[in-house]
């Protein structure tokens, strides 16, 4: 009896129990690896994932599995899949690298959102021949089929293992870390890295590659540390897959807005005026135009009241607001205006509350809703400026909305409805949205976080709007939904934040007066939908390739006469569209026709107005369309109706 008892009861220390995500439940011997778990349920499966997450943590597939939990494989496709399988690719370069370069020392290597880098500390630059070499001994490495082999070591050990390498980026990061942790190493082949992992099994898991580029980075982004070489790269489960993205690059490439800007004349910036501040050039400022008569026509729609604020404002205003003491170092120095401190807005929501204490409010005014094309100037580190996508002065389409708490959900759906709404009207389809909840610092009180994050989640399912949750994430002010949108070449793009606030309308004590006659608190929604119209502008012109719709479009349509003796018909044409509210250039040139053709093509103009002999006799006009070629013949008014509708339908 007794014997047995032993027997079963060292059987079970030897066993560990697994649980599926299908809640399916299954024994296996102590030590097994997720790769081993996974071959025991297909072939296809075990081939596919890329790493595993046991409990809480993510690991190695070849890490062996000593206690039962609950298991979960990614995949490629998976954002974590990606993430494993990226960085091991940086790793893999990093040891090409040291193969090639002994000298060279390694810093850090991270996946990032598309690919990888690493940095590098090299004598020289590397040119674009030394990527390849390592290309090619990186290949090298993936044939030879190293395993990333997962050490745990002490402190001590890790720090004289890199002190002999010479490795001493790597010894300053071990160095932080305290002193009985046991450190993680990873090895494959010749070399060694310090790194938490996880990583691929093993070096041919990695099935195509590209290096794309070298640049300059600090050390740990410092610009008082060294300069380092950053290689950047990509990497996929398959060629076709890796084909695919380079095509997609390229495509981005040739769409960049600040290359498509200066071709088509749309913005510039200018160093006699500083980095980061955008000049709208005629063709740019057009369509801006167009973008803020849309935005102002359809918030008035849905009750919107636009308002202007000052570019200015004293000290104790952003006192009162917290701005100086949480927001200070993205704001600029003061101006001294009769010896009081004036700081430039980094937003306008401390103005907007100004206008609503104005006057004693009651439940019956709210919601009130004030909205403002309002311009802040915020600094960013100048390494981060990027075209209209960062910048130091921008014009939010911001607004508050102030409200009772009984009020907030339905705010909340009409916002989400008519945010997608705005969104789609510029031609974005795809959208992903996100909720963002209480961080581990915050303002206010936690019960009040969760009804408001109950509110957002509950306008969220009202609008049937599908979404992910980011756990944490929220502003210390309150809970907030973003919504990102998927351009043309599927990347996407934060646009539209709804935030919540409980730390305001506290500050600057707002009320309004219920319907118990008493004071209370309202409720304050900062929110921005197209999010800046510099970098919507930015985003606009990727999308389209510059290509802008109709309605968009700063030229609509361009008049082209054969010759001289067609000029003053061509005069006529474009009176008459221009006082039909179309934008149209007539073009005087002395020039061949195909010349000017051309020419307007380059210039994406939607549609060119042929005249000639014929069109004259006959009293109309012959249309041609960009990228399509000729449309026949038409009559002036109708042509104009069919602008006017294809505006109207903002295609
Ligand atoms: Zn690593
Ligand atoms: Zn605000």
């Amino acid at each position: 009896m007794f014997s047995v008892a032993l027997w079963q009861l060292q059987g079970c220390i030897m066993k560990i129990k697994i649980t599926f995500p299908d809640g399916s439940k299954k024994e296996y011997e102590k030590g097994t690896t997720p790769l081993q778990i996974a071959e025991g349920i297909s072939k296809g499966l075990a081939n596919e994932i890329i790493l595993a997450k046991l409990n809480d943590e993510e690991i190695d597939l070849n890490r062996k599995i000593e206690k039962s939990g609950s298991i979960l494989f990614y995949k490629f496709k998976d954002d974590e899949g990606k993430q494993v399988y990226w960085h091991s690719t940086s790793h893999i370069m990093a040891q090409a690298v040291k193969r090639l370069y002994p000298d060279a020392k390694v810093a850090i290597g991270p996946s990032i959102e598309n690919g990888f880098y690493y940095d590098f500390d090299k004598k020289t630059p590397f040119s674009d021949k030394d990527l390849e070499k390592i290309e090619n001994e990186m290949q090298k490495i993936i044939d030879k089929n190293f395993y990333f082999e997962r050490r745990e070591i002490p402190k001590s050990e890790a720090l004289e293992i890199f002190q002999n390498l010479g490795e001493n980026y790597k010894v300053e990061l071990i160095n932080e870390l305290p002193e009985n942790e046991k450190i993680t190493i990873y090895v494959q082949g010749d070399f060694v890295d310090f790194c938490k992992g996880p990583h691929l099994p093993e070096t041919n898991k990695v099935k195509a590659f590209k290096l794309l580029k070298v640049s300059g980075a600090y050390w740990r982004g410092d610009e008082k540390n060294k300069m380092l070489q950053r290689i950047y790269g990509i990497s996929f489960p398959s060629e076709k897959e890796l084909k695919k993205y380079l095509n997609k690059l390229q495509e981005a490439e040739k769409r960049d807005h600040r290359k498509l800007g200066k071709e088509l004349d749309l913005f510039g910036f200018y160093e006699e005026v500083g980095p980061g501040l955008v000049h709208w050039h005629p063709k740019g400022g057009i369509i801006r135009n167009v973008i803020e008569d849309f935005w102002k026509k359809e918030h008035y729609k849905v009750g919107y009241e636009i308002v202007y604020t000052p570019h200015i404002g004293k000290s104790n205003l952003w006192e009162t607001s917290g701005h100086l003491s949480f927001y200070s170092e993205n704001m600029y120095a003061p101006m001294k205006i009769d010896e009081q401190n004036y700081y430039i807005k980094p937003m306008n929501c401390p103005f907007h509350i100004m206008i609503y204490k104005s006057d004693l409010r009651s439940y019956r005014e709210l919601p009130i809703k004030y909205a403002e094309l309002g311009t802040v100037y915020r600094y960013e580190r100048s390494g981060v400026l990027h075209g209209l996508m960062r910048v130091r002065g921008f014009t939010q389409d911001d607004a508050h909305i102030i409200c009772t708490p009984s009020q907030l959900e339905k705010e909340v759906v009409k916002l989400l409805d008519f945010s997608i709404f705005l969104l789609k009207s510029f031609g974005f389809e795809n959208f992903e949205i996100f909720l963002s909840t209480r961080p581990d610092k915050f303002v206010g009180k936690k019960e009040e976080w969760n009804k408001a994050t109950l509110s957002l989640k509950n306008a969220l399912e009202i609008s049937k709007l599908p979404y992910k949750i980011d756990s944490g994430e929220g502003v210390f002010y309150g809970p907030k939904i973003d919504i990102k949108i998927k351009d043309s070449l599927d990347r996407s793009w934060q646009c539209t934040t709804i935030q919540f606030d409980f730390n305001l309308p506290e500050r600057f004590d707002m009320k309004y007066i219920g319907e118990d006659n008493k004071e209370h608190r309202p409720f304050m929604i900062h929110r921005a939908l197209l999010g800046s119209l510099e970098r919507f502008f930015g985003i606009l012109i990727e999308h389209y390739a510059g290509d802008f719709p109709l309605w968009l479009a700063p030229i609509q349509i361009k008049i082209i006469p054969i010759s001289e003796n067609h000029f003053e018909y061509g005069n006529k044409i474009l009176k008459k569209l221009r006082n039909e509210n179309i934008r149209a250039e007539l073009n005087i040139q002395n020039e061949k026709i195909g010349y000017k053709i051309r020419e307007a093509e380059n210039k994406k103009i939607p549609y060119m107005i042929i005249i000639g002999d014929k069109e004259i006799e006959n009293k109309t006009i012959s249309i041609r369309k960009h990228q399509k070629g000729d449309l026949g013949t038409f009559q002036l008014n109708e042509f104009i109706e069919k602008l006017k509708k294809e505006v109207e339908q903002k295609k």
